[in-house]
């Protein structure tokens, strides 16, 4: 039995983006959502058109506009840029709405008015709103912990040929899971490169290995490896829809949360170990 509501409305922070787009696909698809706004910058490509069809879709009657105006009841999504999420963040407290906000780079400045707007209202803060990414770093934890810092990790990576950043902030998520796991920190750690080293690895470093090329959405395996065996845990991600997906099940569960700032371990359920 549970108090989800049946439809939860959504207001889309970006909806001109890659992931405001595809939320708004995602929300105009389900039974379970209903677009009630869409919002871009000021002055963007498509104000003032339908949501509905500027995504590819039938007529929704949503026009994207550049004022968020949530009435009390609706869950706002923000993927846009951080230099918005100030003024969204004071929108929502204003309103009385929760925010799922996968807007990145915001650094230290953005956390902390995160952190004092979850003093009103629920927010989901999360740089991968993947469910299957957050299991495989939950994983990687219980893996790590649980075999103990005898067992070597190497982390493998694969990528698109036009990602420019290497290796992948999730990768370094994984190595920074194991570190936290022998209260060790990452940079303790991390080897990127052992060609120019001639020596044998050391037993408490962690290996990460890019690769690039292709049209790969995304792969890690983190290895765990003993005399006479090893564990390898992978994910692979095929499709994009996987963090419009992961930010509309957010939505769905901080409806009815209490003022605080949750993260995709939250709203999977994964107890803190
Ligand atoms: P994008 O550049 O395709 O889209 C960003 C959109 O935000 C654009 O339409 C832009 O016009 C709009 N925008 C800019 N300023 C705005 C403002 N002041 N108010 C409202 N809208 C504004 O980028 P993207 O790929 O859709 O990614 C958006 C953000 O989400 C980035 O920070 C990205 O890193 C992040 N992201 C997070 C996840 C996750 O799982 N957490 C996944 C993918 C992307």
């Amino acid at each position: 039995m549970t108090n989800e509501p049946h439809l939860v409305p959504i207001h889309v922070v970006g909806a001109r983006g890659r992931m405001g787009t595809s939320i708004i696909r995602e929300v105009v698809q389900s039974e379970n959502f209903i677009l009630e706004g869409a919002v871009d910058r000021t002055g963007g490509p498509g104000l003032g058109h339908d949501a509905g069809r500027l995504v590819g879709l039938t007529e929704v009657g949503v026009k994207v506009g550049e004022l968020l105006e949530p009435r009390p009841g609706t869950v706002v999504l923000d993927f846009s840029l951080p230099e918005a999420t100030p003024k969204n963040l004071a929108r929502c407290v204003e309103h009385h709405v929760p925010l799922v906000c996968g807007t990145t780079g915001g650094g230290e400045v953005v956390e902390q008015l995160i952190r004092e707007a979850s003093a009103n209202i629920p927010i989901v803060y999360a740089a991968n709103f993947s469910a299957g990414v957050t299991m495989l770093i939950a994983l990687a934890g219980i893996a790590a912990r649980s075999l103990g810092p005898k067992w070597e990790a190497e982390i493998v990576e694969l990528h698109h040929r036009h990602k420019k950043d290497a290796p992948s902030g999730t990768a370094l998520r994984i190595a920074h899971e194991v570190a936290s796991s022998r209260e060790q920190t990452l940079s303790e750690i991390f080897v990127a490169d052992r060609s120019t080293r001639h020596q044998a690895r050391s037993a408490d470093e962690v290996g990460i290995f890019g690769m690039r090329g292709g049209d790969s959405v995304g792969e890690h395996t983190l290895m765990l490896l003993s005399d006479g065996e090893r564990v390898e845990l992978t994910h692979r991600a095929t499709d994009r829809r996987i963090f419009a997906r992961g930010a509309l099940r957010a939505a769905r569960w901080v409806v009815d949360k209490p003022p605080g700032v949750y993260d995709m371990r939250d709203v999977l359920g994964i107890d803190p170990v």
